[in-house]
């Protein structure tokens, strides 16, 4: 926490609330005396603090607590009000761009879903994002003064001090695009601009997981890496640690769009999958499940991934290929970080137990002799939606830090 500075009282009622705030998201309902016993602050404090709260409608009376060990009457209980504040978070991605609108417990309240037009350059993108945030403010339940910001997550190389993405190679054109300038001015709200895996890491930790060290992994088209270390998101020296999507895996592999080949991203990503379907299709042919021959329009991942769980044997080979690779790394990476913990999320493949039974399978199996305590995978919390709710968070933790901190 913080250390409060004496010169600086403003300082010290921003942190005392912020903090109050905290232990409130943390406990759940808690009586005023609790709140002072575990901040060690003076009850006037306290009831100062909560009386602004209560104002604010940042938290509600729920009901009584146990009777005091001394016989004392029973002391009302508080906790946070899921009302009280909102979010919207954005998850931006080649394929889709998913945009959910957060209360203060983690529930969304409204989700826009809508194709991104990654192909198209930077413009006709934001435009989509914008629409997005638009369609979730016109929303009726939610008041627009409850809304206190926007997260936006890219993939790639992300400045979040400027709220630039700086380059996002799976979309056209695409170089020091000013996202968050961009929002800011069109909402007149803060806007906060993060890499996606750094996103759902996040989220994951918000939303009560307790690792202190933990991998996070995103696969969808592309591949990337959320690093948790000592219970802080690592970044790296130039906003590019987890960039694992490039880590050659095959040197005689297929070309990558970054310019090599053999890439993770390039072997087993669902791009990587559905080009190996797409391929397969031309020599062979692919019925739906009413026995109707599939187009390649049709052949999208969720096709891909429905035809997998039925069991056909050459689908099921080249998902099961992709799920090699992707164990075999995650196996190299727990040598490097040491986590307790690695959480994969994604899209529909990432968010299903059959794709992550087949990682586990082949992560386990490449362990070495004298591993043990060997990290378990875990599916993220949130499925297809963990990194725009990961988004959101970011943006509703404000709440609970003092501001400039
Ligand atoms: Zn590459």
């Amino acid at each position: 926490m913080r250390k409060a500075n004496s010169a600086n009282p403003s300082l010290i009622r921003d942190i005392n609330r912020s903090s109050v705030l905290d232990v409130m998201r943390r406990t759940g309902p808690i009586s005023q005396a609790d709140i002072a016993k575990i901040l060690a602050l003076q009850p006037s404090t306290i009831m100062r603090i909560i009386t602004e709260l209560l104002e604010e409608r940042l938290i509600v009376s729920v009901g009584q607590g146990q009777t005091t060990s001394k016989g004392g009457r029973k002391a009302t209980l508080l906790e946070l009000n899921k009302d009280g504040a909102y979010a919207i978070g954005v998850d931006l991605n080649a394929d889709e761009v998913i945009a959910v609108l957060l209360d203060l417990s983690g529930a969304i309240v409204a989700e826009v879903r809508t194709d991104c037009p990654s192909e198209s350059g930077p413009n006709p993108v934001l435009d989509t994002v914008k629409q997005s945030i638009e369609a979730l403010l016109a929303q009726p339940t939610v008041s627009a003064d409850r809304i206190i910001g926007i997260g936006v997550s890219v993939p790639g190389k992300v400045d979040s001090v400027t709220g630039t993405s700086v380059i996002a190679i799976n979309f056209r054109d695409w170089f020091n695009v000013p996202i968050g300038e961009q929002l800011e001015q069109a909402f007149q709200l803060p806007v906060y601009v993060e890499h996606d895996m750094r996103s759902m890491a996040f989220g994951e930790m918000w939303f009560g997981n307790e690792y202190d060290h933990m991998l996070c992994l995103g696969f969808r088209s592309g591949i990337g890496l959320g690093l948790v270390l000592n219970g802080e998101l690592y970044r790296g020296a130039h906003q590019l640690a987890g960039d694992v999507g490039h880590v050659i895996v095959d040197p005689d592999g297929p070309p990558c769009s970054c310019g090599r080949q053999g890439c993770l991203e390039a072997v087993a990503s669902e791009k990587a999958i559905h080009n190996n379907v797409r391929r397969y299709v031309q020599q062979h042919s692919l019925s739906s499940a009413g026995n109707r021959k599939m187009t390649m329009e049709e052949l999208n991942i969720r096709f891909i991934y429905e035809t997998f769980r039925q069991g056909h044997s050459d689908i099921t080979a080249m998902i099961k290929e992709a799920a090699d690779y992707i164990g075999k790394t995650l196996c190299d990476l727990v040598r490097v970080y040491d986590p307790q913990a690695i959480v994969i999320g994604g899209n529909v493949l990432a968010s299903s137990s059959e794709f992550l039974d087949l990682v586990r399978s082949a992560y386990q199996s490449m362990q070495p002799n004298y591993a043990d305590d060997i990290p378990s995978i875990q599916p993220a919390r949130f499925g297809e939606q963990s990194i725009a709710i990961g988004s959101a968070s970011l943006m509703l933790s404000r709440l609970f830090k003092p501001s400039g901190a």
